[in-house]
């Protein structure tokens, strides 16, 4: 049976209340479209909520890491803090008048697409079935903690939590901290913890490379003029410096023997023989793998923080945790009052659990899994009107993951029109366009610096890099304008197959 009905006044439901889902949201609001953000927990910002660790800073200059549209003149430093930055989403989604639309603490366990109605039926926490036409998927990429499986973590008599969970009445003040971990979470908080905690103890298995990278205060003039002058911030913004350094970044992924890639070595290993003063200290910071191979480091102050006297950086591999603290493999223990788990995020869960389920009820948990992976990292062939802000095979590394999320949804508009005009009742990536493209990526992806042999979240379950793996540039240039040969667009006067 045929239900031909206009598709105009689409209902959009918008899963995840963090940077990306709260740009839909703006997006859509200013559209005048009917839109619903769903947020699990009771509060907005994504990985900007979940993460209050002390020393949590976005490594991307903060004028950078905003929504293009817009500007912030309040920062108080090159790089912002965590709270700052929630600050800055909580005023910017009441500013766009987004709030009223967020269901705060309604998660949505399933979306399952229905055929006949060409529509999507979300089941919610609260026990409701609603309906959606397109559901903007921005429920983030770092989520889920990773805890390590090391024995004995449940025995530990002291504090003991993931960087993503912090606790705050946990003993730091004048305590015996460990942090176990030494990605970007765990160094950062490394460099905040030393001035409180009576001792330090750096668990890393393996050790990390460190971009030395400018850090300041803005005064209070330097804000007044940003209020008065967008220009000023717009040129930190554009800086041709900063682009140049995400151009010869993206270059130096794809590039591993060129001259990028070996300009960052230098000035890393530099970094490190001219901070690190002892040189058995040295040699256990000094990395075995390509530098950008593992998330790059930017820290201005992480050598500094480990030659402070009370700090420890610890190599040796640990056998175990015990009541009282860390049993080494070399039979060593450092007695602890305090453990943080810097373990990171299982990376490849995207939306999932939610259980999605498409045309015909395939599962994407099915379709995922061997990796997760989208058509250009927005949409996933036999999931109409699905469309995913961050989600995989996107690029990753020391960039603004807002400016991705914006080009992705300049891409997502162009898709989303003919739907708007009424005339279209679904649009989905053909699977042979997906297919070639994922083809071409995996090629590429093996080559790149993130397969250059380390271990990361970078990695798949197979040991292929998930991201993109071409430059900024082919990203941008992808998003500027979706192929759309490569869609099926299925017109709202084809009659429905029922299955
Ligand atoms: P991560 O980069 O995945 O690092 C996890 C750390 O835990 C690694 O050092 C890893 O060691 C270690 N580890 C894991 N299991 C272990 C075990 N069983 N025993 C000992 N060590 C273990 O996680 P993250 O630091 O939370 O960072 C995740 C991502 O969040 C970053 O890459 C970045 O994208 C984002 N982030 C960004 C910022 C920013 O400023 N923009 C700040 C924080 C985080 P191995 O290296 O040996 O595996």
């Amino acid at each position: 049976m045929s239900t031909h009905h206009n598709r105009a006044g689409l209902r959009y439901a918008i899963i995840g209340a963090g940077m990306a889902g709260l740009l839909a949201g703006i997006k859509l609001g200013e559209a005048g479209e009917d839109f619903t953000l769903y947020e699990k927990a009771d509060r907005l910002g994504g990985t900007w909520r979940d993460n209050r660790y002390p020393g949590l800073t976005c490594d991307v200059p903060a004028h950078a890491y905003t929504y293009s549209f817009e500007p912030y003149a309040e920062w108080e430093a090159y790089y912002a803090k965590g709270d700052e930055i929630r600050t800055y989403f909580e005023l910017t989604a009441a500013k766009y008048g987004v709030m009223p639309r967020i269901r705060f603490g309604c998660e949505v366990i399933s979306c399952i697409w229905r055929d006949d109605q060409a529509c999507w039926a979300l089941g919610l926490s609260t026990g409701e079935m609603v309906e959606a036409d397109v559901v903007i998927a921005a429920s983030g990429v770092l989520h889920h903690p990773r805890l390590p499986e090391i024995e004995g973590l449940d025995r530990f008599a002291g504090d003991i939590f993931h960087s993503a969970r912090w606790q705050d009445d946990a003993g730091i003040e004048g305590a015996r901290v460990g942090v176990i971990g030494n990605g970007s979470t765990g160094v950062q908080i490394i460099t905040a913890l030393h001035e409180r905690a009576e001792s330090l103890v750096h668990f890393q298995r393996s050790p990390q490379w460190i971009m030395p990278v400018p850090y300041f205060r803005y005064s209070e003039e330097e804000r007044d003029a940003f209020r008065r002058d967008r220009g000023l911030i717009d040129a930190i913004r554009h800086d041709k410096d900063y682009w140049a350094n995400i151009h010869r970044f993206t270059q130096a992924i794809t590039d591993i023997d060129g001259p990028e890639i070996a300009m960052i070595e230098k000035v890393c290993l530099d970094n490190l023989e001219n901070s690190v003063r002892d040189p058995l200290l040295r040699e256990k910071l000094r990395p075995d793998y390509r530098a950008a191979c593992k998330r790059l480091i930017y820290s201005w102050c992480y050598y500094d923080a480990v030659q402070q006297p009370n700090v420890t950086v610890e190599r040796e591999g640990i056998a175990r945790i015990e009541p009282e603290g860390v049993r080494l493999k070399d039979g060593r223990l450092h007695a602890l009052d305090t453990l943080v788990l810097a373990t990171g995020f299982q990376a490849d869960r995207f939306i999932r659990p939610t259980e999605v389920l498409g045309r015909n009820g395939v599962s994407l948990d099915d379709v995922w899994s061997m990796r997760p992976t989208a058509y250009y990292a927005v949409t996933i062939p036999h999931f109409p009107n699905f469309f995913m802000l961050n989600g995989p095979t996107g690029p990753v590394g020391n960039f603004s993951l807002i400016d991705i999320a914006e080009r992705q949804w300049g891409y997502i508009e162009q898709l989303l029109a003919p739907l708007r005009e009424g005339e279209v009742r679904s649009v989905e990536p053909k699977a042979e366009a997906h297919a070639a493209y994922e083809e071409r990526r995996v090629a590429a992806a093996r080559t790149t610096i993130f397969g250059s042999g380390c271990s990361s979240w970078y990695l798949d379950a197979t040991g292929i890099p998930s991201s993109w793996p071409w430059s900024y540039e082919a990203f941008a240039e992808a998003m500027a304008q979706p192929v759309m040969q490569d869609y099926i667009l299925t017109s709202v006067a084809e009659p429905v197959a029922l299955s």
